[in-house]
């Protein structure tokens, strides 16, 4: 589906949109599942699909849709992604179904992506809020990518790499986070989510 079809078919679409970017150690993921374990959260977090082998302690569908490479080209072939894009030489994908269903409902919808998949959804869904977390500078970043020792030192260079281009492009985002502290940065995502409409009593699913 084109960028244009996406906005004419999805532009009657009652929920909210909103996009979590920020680099590799960032804390966006704790950030945003901490937040949603919140009882005042009105919000629904979307999971991808992705061709990176699951870490230890994940699970398919709840962290992500763990896919075999030529399945999920296959899925974005018949375009079945909202957006995709590949990030540290795996591909990611946001299953478009679920997401315009839950925005049908009118509910919140999270999505945690990179840059450019962010960016192709504010091309499809122009009223997304698209918000970027950060820390305070850039070595807070280096150490906290070091001291979670899950990747080796290459790996632990791309991703530096990819978090200077990341920051590079936050400027398209119309919201910015930054998260030294989880407490108050999962504070500060409530009040801008509330903001959006996306306060108040959880909604039964
Ligand atoms: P990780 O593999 O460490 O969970 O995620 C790596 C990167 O891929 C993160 O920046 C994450 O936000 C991004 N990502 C996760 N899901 C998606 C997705 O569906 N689309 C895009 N574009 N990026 C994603």
């Amino acid at each position: 589906m084109s960028s244009e079809t996406f906005r004419e078919s999805w532009s009657d679409l009652s929920g909210r949109l909103i996009v979590v970017s920020g680099p590799s150690g960032s804390g966006k993921t704790s950030l945003v599942r901490q937040y949603l374990a919140r009882p005042d959260a009105r919000a629904r977090l979307s999971i991808s699909a992705t061709t990176r082998q699951p870490r230890v302690g994940e699970e398919y569908g709840r962290e992500y849709f763990f896919e075999k490479r030529v399945d999920f080209e296959a899925a974005r072939d018949r375009g079945e992604f909202l957006e995709w894009a590949e990030v540290h030489g795996n591909l990611y994908g946001t299953p478009a179904d679920s997401v315009r269903s839950m925005l049908e409902r009118g509910d919140c919808v999270i999505l945690e992506i990179d840059v450019q998949g962010a960016l192709q959804c504010l091309e499809r869904f122009p009223s997304a809020e698209l918000v970027f977390v950060n820390t305070s500078t850039f070595s807070v970043l280096e150490d906290r990518l070091r001291s979670r020792s899950t990747e080796d030192e290459p790996t632990i260079q791309v991703r530096l790499n990819n978090a200077r281009r990341e920051i590079a492009l936050s400027e398209k985002y119309h919201h910015h986070l930054i998260n030294e502290n989880l407490d108050r940065a999962v504070d500060d995502l409530a009040s801008l989510l509330s903001r959006f409409g996306c306060g108040g009593p959880v909604r039964d699913a």
